[in-house]
């Protein structure tokens, strides 16, 4: 018997998303589904996955613990959100307008604005208030039923700043129920200070800013902005080769607004994930196959942007690539936190089907953070992070506009109780 704190009962559809890690090919449309089922959780994990009618005689319900009651909806795991830029202050709304106008985000970047503005604002905030801020909009996702997130820095561009972004974000993160991945985004842009001279900033990364964030293991992960008119393919290796030599895994923005080669730099470097890929090659597709490579596609991001074209999901499905959803949230047009406004787009205008959208948003999510073991299916040992759907319908998650999620639970507690935050980021008892 198995004594339980939390149960899940009279799930009609428990999409446990078990089985292989990643998902590619044919696969992603298999999520495990148990029909007519319940979960129980004990001290945060799961501790038991069978048909309701089987609950009673395997699990007993400890004294004060919760039962949910599912009446017939679907359950999957909580989603995984593996790229964003939550730790910025201020906004750059004006920017956003210009674009609706016509501007693209190079002739607003080439005017000084874009990434440059924001880390003014980020270098002057202090790591309390920008910890405030990663919390509020983890609160935001953990609503959309976002329960595990990567976080990456990025507007500092300096070592004392970036190091501050990173610790506001450790901070935020022993404040949240969320768990949250940090990644050095230290190539995120060229500062204005060393426009003049590119390599004395790619120097600095790998001479000094990389080494500090690994010596006080602030970052899980590094990223470099490999872009037309950002970092090219050369710097990107040099920053990525020094972040591996520091024990940090790697994940790259690869072929977002052209054609550069960061799909294939990904493969070569065995990164764990290329990210964007609107504009990714045939050649690069392959290079992400063949080394299990993630390719995490932003639909949310090339709609807010309104580049015209959206990463080749079929295509990299096809081929066998791993595909992950995220959100990227981040001041210049990531506008929305829910994942299941990213799965409405990757269905509708990228052609996947909901069961490799909600595949995309949790195991090969976890995947691409590496942590499988943990997060991104519902299967006895993981953490007990559930969403509870609105209905047993999977089409309801893509229904823009209407809440997705009815409850979400967190390390086997409710955070989320019809459709509202019980436990954000609010001081816990
Ligand atoms: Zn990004």
């Amino acid at each position: 018997m198995i004594t339980a704190d939390l149960a899940v009962r009279r799930v009609g559809r428990l999409a446990t998303l078990a089985g292989p890690v990643p998902r590619t090919g044919r696969a992603m449309r298999d999520l495990a589904v148990v029909p007519d089922a319940a979960v129980a959780a004990a001290r945060g994990r799961i501790a038991w996955v069978g048909p309701d009618a089987a609950f009673d005689a395997a699990v007993e319900m400890a004294p004060g613990a919760e039962t949910l009651d599912a009446d017939g909806a679907a359950v999957g795991p909580g989603f995984v959100d593996p790229h964003t830029h939550l730790a910025f202050a201020g906004d750059r709304d004006d920017e956003i307008r210009r674009r609706l106008a016509g501007a693209s985000y190079q002739e607003i970047a080439a005017e000084g604005g874009g990434i440059v503005r924001t880390v003014e604002a980020t270098r002057s905030a202090s790591v309390d208030d920008l910890a405030g801020l990663v919390c509020a909009r983890l609160d935001e996702m953990l609503l959309c039923g976002t329960t595990t997130a990567e976080v990456k820095s990025g507007y500092g561009l300096e070592t004392g700043a970036e190091i501050r972004s990173l610790e506001a974000i450790r901070l935020a993160a022993s404040r949240h129920p969320a768990t949250v991945v940090p990644t050095f985004l230290g190539a995120h842009e060229v500062p204005r200070e060393h426009r003049g001279n590119r390599a004395r900033y790619v120097d600095l990364l790998v001479r000094e800013m990389i080494p500090a964030v690994a010596e006080r293991r602030l970052a899980a992960f590094a990223d470099v902005f490999c872009e037309e008119g950002v970092f090219t393919v050369e710097e990107s290796r040099k920053v990525l080769l020094a972040a591996r030599e520091h024990g940090l895994k790697l994940r790259i923005h690869a072929d977002e607004l052209a054609t550069t080669g960061g799909a294939e730099l990904a493969g070569e470097l065995g990164a764990r994930s290329a990210d964007h890929l609107v504009f990714v090659s045939e050649r690069g597709m392959r290079a992400l196959a063949e080394a299990s490579c993630v390719a995490t596609l932003l639909p949310a991001a090339a709609f807010y942007l309104r580049l015209g074209q959206f990463a080749p999901a079929r295509g990299l499905v096809a081929v066998g690539a791993p595909v992950a959803l995220a959100s990227d949230v981040n001041p210049g047009g990531g506008l929305s936190p829910s994942l299941p406004f990213a799965m409405a787009v990757a269905c509708f205008a990228m052609g996947l089907s909901l069961e490799e959208a909600l595949a995309a948003v949790t195991v090969n999510a976890a995947f691409s953070l590496d942590l499988h073991g943990e997060v991104g299916s519902i299967e006895v040992g993981k953490r007990a992070d559930l969403v509870l759907l609105r209905s047993a319908r999977l089409l309801d998650l893509v229904r823009v506009g209407v809440r997705a999620t009815r409850a979400v639970v967190k390390d086997g507690r409710v955070v989320v109780r019809d459709g509202r935050l019980v436990a954000g980021s609010a001081p816990r008892p």
